[in-house]
């Protein structure tokens, strides 16, 4: 059961944005694609949902992601790969094996996202290609006009996440993701409000 008995701010709102900490300080996280090879992993488990604007971001890198997925092209080009949701978002194709047509098995045999590979090929971040879904995996954030950052509800099954039995502070790996897509400042803020 979680220790919640030191007193820790149940929100914090930096931003706009309200941080549910005890549920960011529920989870420790390290991304090692080699641990989710036997398992299912991230990049086939869930509907990735994109915005316009992500869509037409990762349009202008079929090319290039291509050279790692075979999965996007045809003779003639490349596949439609968004259905277009209820939401007036789109959703990327799954393959037969349920997994996104952007993931691809590397020499390893672990599952990688040819967008995050073509974007470090440019030496971009990966977050200025990727869904932001993706790049905030294993993190959670709603939309406005109330967003809300969290943990992905489904986190504690995937082997790369594991639950805390004390809420003390936000695991290493928790702060870099956050630091990576918010910012240095945005991290900042966050550990002098939480303690650390
Ligand atoms: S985030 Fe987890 S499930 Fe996804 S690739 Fe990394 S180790 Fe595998
Ligand atoms: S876009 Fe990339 S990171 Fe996201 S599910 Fe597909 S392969 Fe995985």
């Amino acid at each position: 059961m979680l220790n919640s008995s030191k007193n820790i701010s149940q929100w914090v709102v930096i931003n706009g944005i309200r941080v549910d900490v005890p549920t960011l300080m529920s989870i420790r996280h390290c991304c090692r694609p080699a641990v989710c090879k036997e398992t299912p992993n991230c990049c086939s488990c869930f509907q990735i949902h994109v915005n316009e604007k992500e869509l037409e971001t990762i349009v202008g890198f079929l090319p290039l992601a291509e050279k790692y997925t075979s999965a996007i092209g045809n003779e003639k080009g490349y596949d439609n790969v968004f259905e277009e949701a209820e939401d007036g978002c789109f959703i990327i194709d799954a393959d037969e094996n349920e997994r996104c047509v952007f993931a691809y098995t590397s020499e390893d045999e672990e599952t990688l996202c040819s967008l995050h590979s073509a974007a470090i090929s440019l030496g971009l971040p990966p977050m200025d290609v990727k869904p932001k879904c993706c790049s905030l995996w294993p993190l959670a954030l709603t939309g406005a006009p109330d967003p809300v950052l969290s943990i992905n509800a489904l986190s504690a099954t995937f082997p790369c996440n594991r639950k805390k039995a004390v809420l003390e502070r936000i695991d290493k790996g928790i702060q870099e993701m956050i630091r990576i897509y918010f910012g240095d400042s945005f991290l900042s803020e966050l550990l002098s409000k939480t303690g650390g």
